[in-house]
């Protein structure tokens, strides 16, 4: 069953990824060697609740926090610890928010501080990879053909895509139908109609597509220890090209100034 917003309901699931997406750029000013991954999830969940918002992972399955941070080889679903940034690490930054009963997800992966030439390199490639997908996500095509293009895009660069973690349909639950994986074959899964939102998020691995689950329950490792990196976006699926609810626009800002 997929469920089709209508144009009121992508202007409220908009305004709740604008929230998103002005939390991670929040964040942006934080990220730096010395600095807790505690540290940006209090800074998150005060500038979610300071803005009329809950954040939408603490508490979802049991999970501890606002954000989820991913340092490193950590794929996905890290979460926030004394863990200290230091010069070289990235780390995805997840967020998520629920605005007016809507959900808002989009992820970031920040460097800290200077990064090696090869990971610089891997976050350009997992960010280019998202926006291949966002320009199959039209009425009429198929979630294939996203999957497709982010594959493609990734693999391009050498790099491998996590399967084992999708992409999922957006609205008033965090995940619903449909799946979005990262790999597959063009015209294939279900077709897309106007109002269907979805959020892509490439998780591009820097060595092998393996995973591992840490013994903490949450957080999911690349198998080799290298380096995996993660970018996130919901859209909404239109006729021409799809309404992109996320920026990261202002997270841009900040890395750039400094
Ligand atoms: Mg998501
Ligand atoms: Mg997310």
């Amino acid at each position: 069953m997929l469920y089709l917003k209508t144009d009121e309901e992508v202007e409220l699931l908009r305004q709740s990824h604008l929230l998103v997406s002005r939390t991670l750029a929040e964040i942006a000013l934080y990220v730096k060697p010395g600095v807790t991954t505690l540290f940006l999830d209090k800074i998150a969940e005060s500038f979610i609740r300071d803005h009329g918002a809950v954040p939408g992972f603490k508490g979802y399955a049991g999970f501890p926090s606002t954000l989820c941070t991913s340092v490193n080889d950590a794929i996905v679903h890290g979460f926030p610890s004394d863990y200290v940034l230091k010069e070289g690490d990235i780390v995805s930054v997840d967020c998520g928010v629920v605005l007016n009963g809507w959900n808002g997800d989009s992820a970031f992966t920040f460097p800290v501080g200077e990064i090696k030439e090869d990971v610089r390199r891997l976050l350009d490639y997992t960010r280019a990879s998202l926006e291949e997908g966002v320009k199959e996500a039209v009425a009429g095509n198929r979630i294939g053909d996203i999957s497709h293009a982010v594959q493609t895009k990734a693999e391009s660069g050498g790099y491998t895509v996590v399967r084992e973690l999708v992409g999922h349909g957006i609205g008033r639950k965090l995940h619903e139908q449909p799946e979005v994986p990262n790999y597959g074959k063009k015209g294939t899964g279900p077709k897309m109609k106007k109002g269907l939102v979805i959020c892509i998020e490439p998780m591009v691995n820097l060595g092998k597509k393996e995973t591992v689950q840490m013994r903490d329950g949450w957080t999911v490792k690349t198998i080799d220890g290298k380096p995996s990196a993660h970018f996130e976006y919901a859209v909404a699926v239109d006729k021409e090209k799809a309404d992109v609810l996320t920026t990261f626009e202002f997270i841009d800002k900040v890395l750039n100034k400094m």
